[in-house]
């Protein structure tokens, strides 16, 4: 028996030994960098996953500038949106802001990007190229531009250079102001007007297709990620900070739902719960389709029918607020663009924090209300900070699942601002 037994603990070391080698020329490819997959399925691989990222950026500018121009127009005479209109405005403004802020603490404090032993470097140019400045010449330069660049600053020299360069922050500006001066001319604007909503509209189904790719790409980006990084063994580092990264959103939106609620009971004079109950079904509605503009009727119903706000202030709030006040994806841009930062190994100063504050904010308003969109717009975000736009790589393969969360938010939001605009101007009027 002993024989046997000593016999069976010889297989069992060869095996371990067996093991031990074939992990350790796994380490040995991985610190080499070298691919563990043929040639040709690696090229496809990545060839997806470029394609896929290449038409997210395509869609980037028709996508804002056709939804600003239409969320802008809907409004009707600029001039006449009077006090419900300054209200609503004011209440996006602050609670947008706080979602960021939330954010940014939230990510700062967690640091998802740094919970693994090892943090990877990402080869890019445009990571050893970043320049650095001082806190108040970072936020100059973004108002401003880049001297000698026509196309940078919010409010760049050149339209088209702007556009070129994917100055999506420039675009947001130009698409808000061109929109309100366009309900301003009367029926000569009208004709514009139809044109960017019917360009809206197609657009909107462009976003919808690519959705029908986004697995495949999906899946390239990912894969052709997971190898550049280490193969198996780096792949368990990036789930680590998956997780952390998701959880770091998800408490950052409970939290600012909570934010919201405290809000409508001080603001709207409602009972918080009883309003988050009223709002059930919009909110299910919401995470089922990821998108508040397709949940906007369901939204309007539940806030006028279930929470018995006046129209007048619903009619206004949930149309403009379902394009333009989107609290979960400021908040989760914020998260997100930091934590590509902390798992590349890139330190971010006061002056880039002060520039994702502003350009989070803006990409939450450029973001239309479908599924992925602040997705795409935080190509503003990454660019205006100097990250590499393919660092959306890290975060893809989760964004269906987060993208659900915050849209939830973003309905709330919109929910909540409609109490308070009703409370504040419409029922004292
Ligand atoms: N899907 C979100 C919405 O419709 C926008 C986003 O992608 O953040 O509200």
């Amino acid at each position: 028996e002993a024989a046997r037994l000593a016999a069976q603990a010889v297989k069992v070391d060869a095996r371990l030994q067996e093991v031990q080698t074939i992990a350790d020329d796994t380490e040995k490819q991985r610190a080499a960098g070298q691919l563990y997959v043929p040639e040709t399925i690696w090229m496809l691989t990545e060839f997806c996953g470029d394609v896929f990222l290449q038409i997210l950026k395509l869609l980037v500018i028709p996508l804002v500038i056709t939804s600003m121009i239409t969320g802008i127009t809907s409004l009707g005479d600029i001039r006449k949106v009077g006090r419900v209109g300054v209200y609503a405005i004011t209440y996006y403004f602050i609670t947008t802001t706080i979602a960021v802020l939330i954010g940014l603490i939230l990510v700062l404090v967690i640091q998802p990007g740094t919970k693994s032993d090892d943090t990877f470097a990402y080869q890019s140019e445009s990571v050893s190229a970043k320049e650095r400045g001082t806190p108040v010449e970072k936020l100059l330069e973004v108002v401003r531009g880049k001297p000698g660049d026509p196309g940078s600053g919010m409010f760049p020299a050149n339209i088209f250079q702007a556009a070129t360069s994917t100055n999506v922050l420039a675009l947001i500006v130009f698409a808000i102001i061109f929109g309100s001066a366009l309900t301003t001319i009367g029926e000569e604007g009208e004709i514009v007007i139809r044109f960017f909503k019917a360009a809206n509209e197609a657009v909107m189904k462009m976003v919808h297709l690519v959705m029908m790719i986004a697995p495949v790409g999906i899946f390239g980006l990912v894969a052709s990620n997971i190898a550049k990084n280490g193969g198996a063994a780096g792949f368990g580092e990036q789930m680590q900070r998956i997780g952390w990264y998701v959880a770091a959103v998800t408490i950052g939106l409970l939290l600012h739902a909570v934010v919201l609620m405290v809000i409508v009971w001080y603001f709207g004079n409602k009972n918080p719960i009883k309003y988050a109950l009223g709002m059930a079904r919009a909110l299910l509605t919401a995470v089922s389709t990821a998108s508040s503009s397709a949940t906007l009727p369901i939204t309007i119903e539940c806030v006028e029918e279930n929470n018995g706000v006046s129209p007048k202030a619903a009619g206004f709030v949930l149309p403009l607020g379902a394009t333009i006040n989107m609290d979960g994806t400021a908040l989760y841009e914020a998260i997100a663009v930091i934590f590509i930062a902390q798992s590349l190994g890139i330190q971010l100063g006061v002056g880039e924090l002060l520039v994702i504050f502003l350009t989070a904010s803006l990409a939450a308003v450029g973001a239309a209300g479908v599924p992925e969109a602040g997705l795409f717009t935080m190509v503003i975000v990454l660019q205006a900070v100097g990250l590499p736009t393919e660092g959306v790589g890290i975060i893809l393969a989760i964004d269906w699942f987060l993208d659900r969360l915050r849209t939830t938010v973003n309905v709330f939001g919109d929910s909540i601002g409609a109490a308070v605009v009703d409370n504040l101007v419409v029922s004292r009027a």
